[in-house]
């Protein structure tokens, strides 16, 4: 599991999920690259997936340079 820079800080895959989710999730797995650009400033996204509750898999994407992301909901 690596951390990876979002707007500036080292985050991990948990706080990660956070920033996307609003709140920390029961569990994330690791950081990776994702295949597109971010709609609003073009700059890389990073996805994670993570458990919200033990009934829900969530895949949530974040830009490493902006507020922006969305889930795979
Ligand atoms: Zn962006």
């Amino acid at each position: 599991m690596s951390n990876r820079v979002v707007q500036g800080r080292m985050v991990t895959a948990e706080r990660l999920a956070e920033l996307i989710e609003g709140e920390s999730p029961m569990e994330a797995d690791g950081i990776e690259d994702a295949d597109r650009d971010c709609p609003e400033c073009g700059g890389d996204v990073i996805t994670v997936d993570y458990m919200p509750s033990v009934t829900e898999l969530v895949t949530g994407y974040k830009c490493q340079d902006c507020d922006w992301s969305t889930t795979d909901r």
